[in-house]
């Protein structure tokens, strides 16, 4: 790895972004994960295409990571580069009723910046842990609300070669929880959205029913990455999984939650392969018993421990 950081502080990257054998339960909200060999937190769009060169050059394979709220890494961490999209890339800026939002700024912060402007649309995405990069890769959504309502463009850059590409209209090929980024292999680094006029406070009750909504049906005094499974055709994941009476199951310290049941839980130290083996218990038990396959809504990166 010693190649890879000469060839990153090659490329102009200040160095102290650069960080070896990062932790990786420290950038993610499940509180989770070995270390990734490098980590580069970015700070503009430029600096991606020589970040990129220098991986290619050193051999190492990339994987990128916002909030890292919707991730699990394993025990044995991540080998190469990590590429962290984050508040060092995060800048907003209003245009008419259009904000054009830096990939790193968190959802939150975007949905508190409409609102102080006057403007209404994000209410319903406020409240998701995670950046607007990571919650429009995979068009995240809550009560009703989806990013897909409200982004007309799309900037980013291509992981293959580190050139420019642009998304508009049905060229963003947005449906539940998926977008046309997600396949095509992409850094995304800026957002376009168009929202409406609104009141603020009007906006600030809205968003304060919801955040109240969530602060009583979910866990969020535990870390987690959220739902565990994506929701299966015609069914709830959480209701199946409270049906096959598994609330509070654990393995170790991952449980899945009193509170919710499609959320897997850390309570303190749960290592990944604790919540692995809680998934394959759930998903088994879901199965035998509804004949419904849950898919991982999680994202799961890195190697087991050796
Ligand atoms: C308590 C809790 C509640 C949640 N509630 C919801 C909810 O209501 N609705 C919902 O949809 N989700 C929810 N989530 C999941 C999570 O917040 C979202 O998936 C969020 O969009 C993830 O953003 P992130 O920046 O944390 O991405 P990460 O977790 O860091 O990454 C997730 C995926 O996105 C990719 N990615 C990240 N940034 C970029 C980028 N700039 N360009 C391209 N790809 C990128 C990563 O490679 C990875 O594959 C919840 C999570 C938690 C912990």
């Amino acid at each position: 790895m010693d190649t890879l950081i000469k060839l990153l502080v090659q490329a102009r990257l200040d160095p102290e972004r650069i960080i070896p054998r990062a932790v990786m339960a420290r950038y993610t909200t499940f509180h989770i994960g070995g270390p990734a060999d490098v980590l580069v937190n970015i700070a503009s769009a430029s600096e991606l295409p020589p970040v990129l060169r220098a991986a290619k050059l050193a051999g190492a394979p990339v994987t990128l990571i916002g909030n890292g709220s919707n991730v699990l890494v394993r025990d044995g961490g991540i080998r190469g580069l990590v590429i962290r999209i984050d508040g060092s890339m995060a800048a907003i800026r209003r245009e008419g009723d259009t904000l054009h939002v830096q990939a790193g700024a968190l959802m939150r912060t975007a949905a508190n910046f409409a609102m102080n402007e006057g403007l209404s649309g994000l209410e319903e995405i406020a409240g998701i842990p995670g950046t607007i990069g990571g919650g429009v890769i995979m068009n995240a959504g809550a009560y009703g609300g989806e990013l897909s309502q409200v982004v007309t463009r799309v900037d980013a850059i291509a992981l293959s070669d580190g050139k420019p590409v642009s998304f508009e209209g049905d060229a963003l090929g947005f449906s539940y929880r998926h977008s046309a980024m997600m396949d095509a292999g992409v850094i995304i680094t800026g957002v376009t959205m168009q929202l409406r006029p609104g009141d603020p406070a009007q906006i600030k009750a809205r968003m304060d029913e919801l955040a109240k909504a969530r602060r009583e049906k979910q866990p969020l005094e535990y870390p987690s990455a959220g739902s565990t499974f994506k929701r299966p055709e015609g069914y709830f994941a959480a209701k199946l999984i409270d049906d096959c009476g598994l609330r509070g199951l654990s393995v170790g310290d991952a449980q899945v939650s009193e509170k919710h049941a499609g959320f897997v839980i850390n309570r303190g130290s749960a290592r990944a392969s604790d919540v692995l083996e809680l998934m394959q218990q759930i998903r088994t038990r879901v199965f035998e018993t509804y004949g419904v396959e849950l898919e991982p809504e999680i994202r799961i990166l890195g190697e087991d421990a050796h």
